[in-house]
């Protein structure tokens, strides 16, 4: 039998990272070979299925990430920006894949898994579902064929603990929308009006974001004129759809060449 490619999952402890135990524990094209939290975190040193209340898996949760990646072929990582820059060093070393869900890194934090990327293959997107991803490319199409009478809006919702906003996913649709309209994001992005903000600024595209409850997540990207209105909606149920597209983009890139790539990628999506 031919193994399958070995998995480290980062935040194991987290919703992304139960869901993807869970997902890894049901595959039959990769498996789970570590779990890692944080220092402190009760869950280290336990099963990490027993942890989660189920059958043990043999995989032992760590504080280490070190000696999880170094055995690893793949390492997929909800975590935070600052967590995933450390993970993508070790990953870089060890020349596993790193898929990267984590959301709210900064330009700066972005730039710095360049020298990762030299040694590695990165797949990060602000999601991984196939929905969204489509919806980027009809958000790009739909944004270049109409002119600025169109008023651009990407409102989105998400559950009460989510910590940054706009949330990646609607960044990512902000982007294509600008990228669909022939300028940059950061030259008419608009984001948390309140208060006396004046007249909406022609050409600019707004933000608008919901945080409530259990929402999984939630994307319109409105184009709004006089007389009509598009709108472009995805909405998620069940965020087994972004580990089912973190595990397809561990698979696509092994063997693949070192660099930086996203979901567009790993579906065949790209122009
Ligand atoms: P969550 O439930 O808060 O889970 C994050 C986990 O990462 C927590 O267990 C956290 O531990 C752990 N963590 C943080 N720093 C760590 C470190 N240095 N070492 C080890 N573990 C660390 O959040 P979530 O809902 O799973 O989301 C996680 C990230 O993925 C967010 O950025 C979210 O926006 C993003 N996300 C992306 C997609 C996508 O498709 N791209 C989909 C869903 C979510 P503590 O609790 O101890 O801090």
């Amino acid at each position: 039998m031919t193994q399958t490619p070995g998995i480290v999952i980062t935040g194991a402890s987290g919703r992304m990272g139960r869901m993807l135990i869970e997902l890894l524990a049901r595959s039959d094209q990769a498996h789970l070979v570590g779990a890692v939290e944080r220092a402190g975190h009760d869950w280290i040193g336990r099963d990490v299925g027993e942890a989660m209340g189920g059958a043990p898996t043999g995989v032992t949760v760590t504080d280490d990430p070190l000696e999880a990646i170094a055995k690893c072929q793949a390492v997929i990582d909800f975590t935070a920006p600052a967590a995933t820059l450390e993970f993508a060093a070790l990953a870089a070393q060890a020349r596993a894949v790193h898929v990267i869900g984590t959301t709210g890194m900064t330009d700066d934090q972005i730039a710095m898994l360049e020298p990762a990327a030299r040694h590695a293959v990165i797949v990060r997107a602000g999601n991984m579902s196939l929905g969204v991803n489509l919806l980027v490319l009809l958000t790009r199409r739909v944004a270049a064929a109409l002119d600025e009478d169109y008023d651009i809006e990407v409102i989105e919702a998400h559950h009460n603990q989510k910590v940054d906003a706009p949330s990646g996913t609607a960044l990512m649709l902000g982007e294509a929308a600008a990228d669909g309209r022939g300028v940059a994001l950061a030259d008419v992005r608009d984001s948390g009006r309140d208060g006396m903000t004046g007249a909406r600024t022609r050409g600019h595209i707004g933000f608008s974001a919901i945080r409530g409850g259990d929402i999984v997540g939630e994307h319109d990207v409105m184009f709004a004129a006089a007389g009509e209105r598009i709108v472009l909606r995805h909405v998620a149920s069940d965020r087994a759809v972004f580990g089912r597209g973190a595990i397809k983009a561990a698979l696509w890139g092994q063997g693949r060449r070192p660099g930086e790539y996203d979901m567009l990628d790993v579906l065949g999506l790209k122009d």
